[in-house]
């Protein structure tokens, strides 16, 4: 793999800075729960999370000389608890083509991540349409084009400005005459006007099931993990314009907010199927809670 393992120490930073790693064991009372408390609050976790983190952490705790280490190992033990249930691949179902559906604000990473998914499942053997959906951004649409050509997947676009329903449709014939197996829609990501995104993303669907009633199997939320609590705002807009099926969380190399995912498993409980740790075509991992909960706090 070459992919970095993603960095996302920002806790693990935060707690450094209160207790080093070198400080003597510490009694575990409400004053150090309230200090963790603030801690994960400050990484993005949101106050609720932190919250429930903290509680579950504390229960039958309390009291108890803690060393950091020990401390941290159970604050990664918690976070892998939130994260695990969420943690689930993009399933796959005996429908040919697989549709999935790509949603996300411009910027979010939605066209790199529909090239990453590509590659994927062309690697896994499988063949892939994109159906370059986000038809009134141009350099979207060549942006596709550079990514389905890395890829080695064929990318349908149209006119600029057509309607993306009608383009949807086409693929889908096209997917099905060449026995694709998955038929990746890009879509536009503009939330100013958000019921003429809603109204955009409702036609791509009613007109897909038109040719399979169970269209769109997949609809991925892709979410730029650097966005930070942004990123739960998000969700809950595009849960109101489309039925998201699951996330996608780019960014998460660099100096990503890794919190904010904890806090989207906790109040959202939406399926993490990847996560994107850089701009090459490789740079798409399965997201591991028990490695991001490492992560996190290391
Ligand atoms: P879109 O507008 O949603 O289609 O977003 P793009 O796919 O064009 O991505 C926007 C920017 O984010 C580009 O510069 C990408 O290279 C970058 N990007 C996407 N995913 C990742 C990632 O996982 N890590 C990093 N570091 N950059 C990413």
């Amino acid at each position: 793999p070459a992919a970095e393992p993603p960095q996302r120490g920002l806790l693990g930073r935060l707690l450094d800075r209160v207790a080093p790693p070198s400080a003597p064991r510490r009694v575990l009372d409400d004053e150090m729960l309230e200090q963790l408390e603030e801690l994960l609050i400050a990484s993005d976790m949101g106050v609720d999370t932190a919250l429930r983190v903290t509680a579950n952490l504390a229960e039958g705790r309390m009291g108890r000389k803690l060393s950091v280490p020990e401390i941290k190992s159970l604050l990664a033990a918690e976070i892998a608890r939130v994260m695990e249930p969420v943690a689930t691949p993009l399933p796959i179902f005996p429908k040919k083509p697989q549709v999935v559906l790509v949603v996300g604000v411009n910027g979010s990473g939605k066209t790199t991540t529909i090239g990453k998914l590509a590659s994927q499942f062309r690697a896994a053997g499988k063949s892939v349409v994109i159906a370059a959906g986000d038809t009134f951004r141009a350099a979207a649409v060549e942006q596709l084009k550079v990514w389905g050509e890395r890829a080695g997947v064929p990318v349908m676009a149209a006119d600029q400005g057509t309607d993306p329903a009608s383009l949807a449709f086409e693929a889908h014939k096209r997917a099905e005459a060449e026995g694709a197996d998955l038929l990746m829609i890009d879509t536009a990501g503009r939330l100013q006007n958000r019921a003429d995104l809603m109204e955009e993303l409702a036609k791509i669907v009613r007109v897909l099931r038109k040719r399979d009633e169970s269209a769109p199997h997949n609809t991925l939320l892709v979410l730029d993990a650097t966005t930070g609590q942004n990123a739960l705002e998000q969700v809950k807009v595009f849960r109101q314009v489309a039925d998201v099926t699951g996330l996608v969380m780019t960014k998460l190399d660099g100096t990503a907010r890794g919190g904010v995912l904890v806090a989207l498993a906790d109040k959202f409980g939406l399926p993490i199927h990847a996560i994107g740790v850089g701009e090459q075509i490789d740079d798409l991992q399965p997201f591991d809670p028990e490695e991001f909960a490492a992560a996190l706090t290391g």
